[in-house]
């Protein structure tokens, strides 16, 4: 499988040809003598919850340079979703969670980007059971706590799913 329309088979290295398989069309090795099929990546998110708002990161690093999201990234090939959530949490804010403290709020399919196809498994978390203070890590340029009102008042700074998410963390806490 691959995040985006694949080229070439990343098994044997071939370039792939183009097949209607299940009423769908697939990428196709003829050399391994299947499809190469496209699927999302998952990745988690960890929204800290102190009264009206949420704790955002900007981020330093594409996709999305400057603009400010849910921290979170991708899932360690034997990572589960909520230990990956808080692991993110911790390298980009300095904020300390324990992954069974995590509550499930959502699962989304994101919008392609650059033809890259991702799932993102939202978490919410008061800021009652997180630990330590808010500090820049990897990949973040700034960290702060944002209200509703403010996202709604800006919906042009985040990334364009993130004043959706912002409303359904709030909401879970
Ligand atoms: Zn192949």
């Amino acid at each position: 499988m691959t995040v985006r329309p694949a080229d070439y088979c990343p098994d044997c290295g071939t370039a792939t040809t183009t097949r209607e398989i299940e009423d769908r069309e697939r990428r196709y090795c003829e050399a391994c003598d299947r499809p190469v099929f496209q699927n999302p990546a998952p990745t988690a998110a960890a929204g800290v919850v102190d009264g009206d708002s949420v704790l955002l990161v900007e981020r330093a690093v594409p996709p999305g340079v400057g603009e400010w999201t849910v921290p979170g990234g991708h899932l360690e090939a034997d990572e589960q979703p909520a230990v990956a959530a808080a692991r993110e949490l911790r390298e980009e804010t300095g904020v300390r969670v324990d992954p069974d403290a995590l509550e499930l709020v959502d699962a989304e399919l994101l919008a392609p980007f650059r033809g890259k196809r991702a799932v993102s498994m939202v978490y919410a978390v008061p800021a009652a059971r997180a630990e330590g203070a808010p500090t820049a890590g990897s990949d973040a340029a700034a960290v702060r706590f944002f209200s509703r009102d403010e996202v709604e008042a800006d919906e042009d700074a985040f990334r364009p799913h993130v004043p959706d998410r912002v409303e359904s963390v709030l909401d879970a806490i």
